[in-house]
């Protein structure tokens, strides 16, 4: 079992699976660690963004995607509501379809990965979970791990920390706290019974902001259910998240309408996302953090593959260069810090602003009813970054 690699990808999560796979391409030696045994279930709303498909497009995973029918539910509209139930419709016909997703549940998206980088030549273990990393020289890392009660070692000059939001590994080797207001909590199941007919739903209700739950359909009849919560503001409620989400199945007016006849699959199940507000310093001597591990969801929509992804590739990239010029040093490696920065970082920065806003159900109701008069808005494309366009974006929504 122990053994000597080019790379070690601790986490067989999209990030993971992403550079194990890009790594493996260009001819090096890697091997994936995962703690769970695969296909296994991951707590997630299973929502495949229009930008997540792009990627894996540009990744060339995409068409991997293609025999799996069963298990792709395209999504051809979306609706939105605000605390006072406006509501605004993004209808198909309106939008090019393209740029809307589809749904797929977590324990077939992740298996469609890893086997795409099992493809690529990875050396996939499953079964063994990482307990710690020590640096032994600049070119080489240990890593500890256990393995059906086993201590076992393995040894590489590049260690990638893909191990999602639960990462003790991360705040073990970079030893930053994270605030609460950082980090949300998510929960959800599956309800059988409701065909919401390839429409996806967002509700920002006025007990979660600046956070809200959805309604992801997964199938003609089954529905991905949940909310998510920043953890301060929970703290604040003095409430669980499991007692706010039975709130908002029964209380909020168009979840209750739609859930009416509908019988849940199994008791509700929550995770922690860390928010792309609390990204920093994701890169060492020898290794590099990508995904939910370095804290990379979007804090305006709590997306998170699509950072996953884009994270894990910059990663591979510049963890090959390390490669190339045999330069491990954390000053070449903050070349990873720097990439995500570019792609990101004004866009976690405004995040900070939009959630002060949308904290408030008076500016949710305000823009939701500007914003449902005006439907030329591709909502589902547009990303405005900084804050000058974000603020354009507002100001051209409420020009009306
Ligand atoms: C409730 C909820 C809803 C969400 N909905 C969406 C959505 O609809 N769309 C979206 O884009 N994003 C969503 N997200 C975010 C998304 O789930 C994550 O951003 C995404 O899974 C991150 O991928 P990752 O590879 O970084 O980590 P993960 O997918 O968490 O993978 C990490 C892997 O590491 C393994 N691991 C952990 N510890 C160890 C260890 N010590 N040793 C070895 N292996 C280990 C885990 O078993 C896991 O397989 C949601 C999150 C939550 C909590």
């Amino acid at each position: 079992m122990e053994g000597k690699f080019d790379v070690i990808v601790i986490g067989a999560g999209p990030s993971g699976s992403c550079a194990a796979s890009l790594l493996a391409e260009k001819g090096l030696k890697v091997c994936l660690l995962e703690k769970d045994r695969f296909p296994r279930q991951k707590v997630c709303g299973d929502g495949i963004s229009g930008q997540t498909k792009k990627l894996l497009e540009e990744l060339k995973i995409y068409p991997e995607f293609g025999g799996l029918k069963r298990d792709i539910y395209p999504i051809k509209q979306s609706i939105m509501s605000s605390p006072d139930g406006t509501v605004m419709p993004m209808d198909a016909n309106e939008l090019d379809e393209k740029s809307f997703g589809f749904t797929c549940p977590r324990d077939v998206f992740d298996e469609v990965l890893l086997s795409f980088a099992s493809k690529k030549g990875v050396l996939f273990k499953e079964g063994v979970r990482v307990k710690g990393i020590e640096s032994i020289d600049d070119r080489l890392n240990a890593v500890y791990a256990d393995f059906g009660g086993r201590n076992i070692r393995f040894l590489s000059s590049l260690t990638i920390i893909a191990n999602g939001s639960g990462s003790n590994l991360a705040h073990q080797v970079r030893k930053r706290k994270i605030n609460s207001k950082d980090i949300a909590i998510g929960m959800r199941t599956y309800f059988e019974g409701v065909d919401l007919q390839h429409r996806c739903e967002i509700h920002y209700d006025k007990h979660l902001l600046p956070c809200y739950g959805w309604l992801f359909p997964i199938s003609d009849s089954i529905v991905n259910v949940g909310i998510a919560m920043r953890v301060d503001l929970l703290r604040r409620s003095r409430k669980s998240i499991t007692s706010h989400f039975y709130k908002f199945i029964s209380e909020n007016q168009f979840v209750k309408l739609r859930l009416h006849k509908a019988k849940p699959m199994a008791a509700p199940s929550a995770h922690i996302m860390k928010l792309g507000t609390g990204a920093g310093q994701n890169y060492g001597s020898g290794f590099l953090i990508v995904g939910d591990a370095g804290s990379f969801v979007d804090p305006i929509n709590g997306e998170g593959i699509s950072n996953a992804l884009l994270t894990g590739r910059i990663a591979a990239e510049v963890g090959y260069k390390a490669f190339e010029q045999d330069n491990f040093s954390k000053s070449f490696l903050k070349q990873y810090e720097d990439r995500w920065k570019e792609k990101l970082a004004a866009r976690f920065r405004t995040a900070k602003i939009m959630q002060w806003l949308l904290q408030r159900p008076a500016f949710v109701n305000f823009n939701m009813s500007k914003m449902s008069k005006k439907s030329q808005f591709n909502l589902a494309t547009e990303r405005p970054d900084t804050i000058w366009e974000r603020l354009k974006f507002f100001y051209q929504i409420m020009k009306g």
